[in-house]
């Protein structure tokens, strides 16, 4: 066991915190924005740097350079990953998906064409995707989602609703996941297709979430045609690359590397904060609870590089990624909860508030800790992921 990153690779490290400390534009700083505020000019931002990493390669940095990656290792993703997180760059979640998610899955099973047509555009940071699987009445059983792709000559016709479809109000193309048999057991009727979000029929309706901000949408499906050429993979095979593609999901880095920058303001605070004559970091119960923060941060961390590690070595981690989930959404919610309980009512202010101690950023912390919980799969089902494949328990 050796838990020490090569030379090469702590260099790797060196030289992407040089780029960042440079790089991240400052009216980013200022805006001080979370994963789930997104506004006009923070998309702005955001497309500006996805394609500042994509000129440098390293929007898609271990993908093979035939498509527009580097062939990077994914050690290094990690570090760049794990960076990115701890500096707070305007990075997206839409990055995490299209880059993450969908394009691997194309890789695997798209045709030729289909590669050619989206990965290097993707690692140049010039197109996204939003990931169409959750409906109204489908989101822990995605199995049993009921939009329907009916073929008709050289389409398919596709009529349904998804919901909580983030950005897509942005998105140039929808990774939809689609009934395309309705008589067979419902995991072996759904195929995957890439439908461009401008094709007439879609309807872009805004979800505003808790923070206030227009993130996610619901999204309506109206007799849109959509060509042959775009079915990626197998028809009636989608179940099953839709659950390759969770495989691919990132180590979930990002987590523990923002609560990390997180928990260092809050000790900072606290030793630069007076209450009753005495520094906040001398109170015997705020000294415990950071330290238990502290100690989970590591175990989240560790949990992330192990993920990582068996990537790297073919291992699929299924029962493993559940962990690193259900472990992270609940880090962040007990985050949130201490720096609540430490900033006392002041923590409910919001930025723009010149009382708002870390510009409000605790407050928004404490409500968008609650998504993680829930978006990408439930923590219930992350626990039932690792009681039946880890534990090896009955289906429940
Ligand atoms: C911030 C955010 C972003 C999202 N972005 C997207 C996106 O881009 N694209 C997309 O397709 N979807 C997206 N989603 C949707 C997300 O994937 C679903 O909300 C999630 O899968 C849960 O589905 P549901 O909301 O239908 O809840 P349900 O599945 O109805 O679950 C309701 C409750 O029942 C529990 N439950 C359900 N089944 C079981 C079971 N078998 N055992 C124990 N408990 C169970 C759940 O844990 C939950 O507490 C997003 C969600 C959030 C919060």
């Amino acid at each position: 066991m050796d838990f020490r990153f090569s030379a090469e690779e702590e260099a790797f490290r060196r030289e992407v915190c040089e780029f960042l400390d440079r790089e991240i534009p400052e009216r980013w700083r200022e805006l001080g924005y979370g994963i789930w505020e997104e506004t006009d000019e923070s998309w702005a931002i955001t497309k500006a740097w996805n394609r500042k990493l994509g000129e440098k390669g390293w929007l898609a940095l271990s993908w093979p350079k035939e498509h527009g990656g580097q062939a990077r290792s994914l050690i290094e993703q990690l570090i760049l990953d794990e960076e990115m997180a701890y500096h707070g760059t305007p990075t997206g979640i839409e990055t995490v998906m299209t880059i993450g998610w969908v394009c691997p899955t194309i890789m695997m099973f798209g045709t030729e064409e289909q590669k050619r047509d989206y990965l290097p555009k993707a690692a140049k940071g010039d197109i996204v995707f939003c990931v169409g699987y959750s409906e109204p009445g489908a989101g822990s059983d995605l199995a049993g989602l009921q939009t329907r792709a009916v073929e008709d000559g050289d389409v398919y016709v596709i009529n349904g609703q998804k919901i909580f479809t983030t950005v897509a109000h942005r998105a140039d193309y929808c990774w939809l996941a689609a009934r395309t048999d309705p008589d067979v057991p419902k995991h072996k009727g759904i195929s995957m297709f890439v439908v461009d979000m401008k094709t007439p029929g879609i309807t872009v309706r805004p979800l505003i979430n808790m923070l206030g901000f227009h993130s996610f949408n619901e999204v309506f499906f109206d007799d849109v045609r959509v060509p042959k050429e775009n079915l990626v993979g197998e028809k009636n095979r989608g179940w099953y690359q839709l659950a390759v593609a969770l495989d691919f999901e990132r180590s979930g880095v990002w987590v523990p590397a923002g609560a990390k920058r997180t928990l260092e303001e809050l000790v900072e605070y606290c030793k630069e904060t007076q209450c009753n004559g005495e520094p906040l970091a001398r109170d015997p119960v705020i000294r415990h609870k950071l330290s238990e923060r502290a100690v989970e941060i590591e175990v989240n961390r560790l949990i992330c590089y192990r993920i990582t590690w068996m990537q790297s070595k073919g291992i699929i981690a299924n029962y493993e990624a559940s962990m690193g989930k259900l472990f992270s959404s609940e880090l962040l919610y007990r985050l949130a909860n201490t720096g609540m309980q430490i900033l006392g009512l002041h923590g409910q202010l919001d930025r723009g508030s010149k009382w708002a101690p870390l510009r409000g950023k605790i407050a928004r912390a404490y409500l968008s800790s609650h998504s993680i919980g829930i978006g990408g799969g439930t923590s219930e089902i992350q626990r039932n992921i690792i009681a039946m494949r880890g534990l090896e328990l009955p289906r429940g």
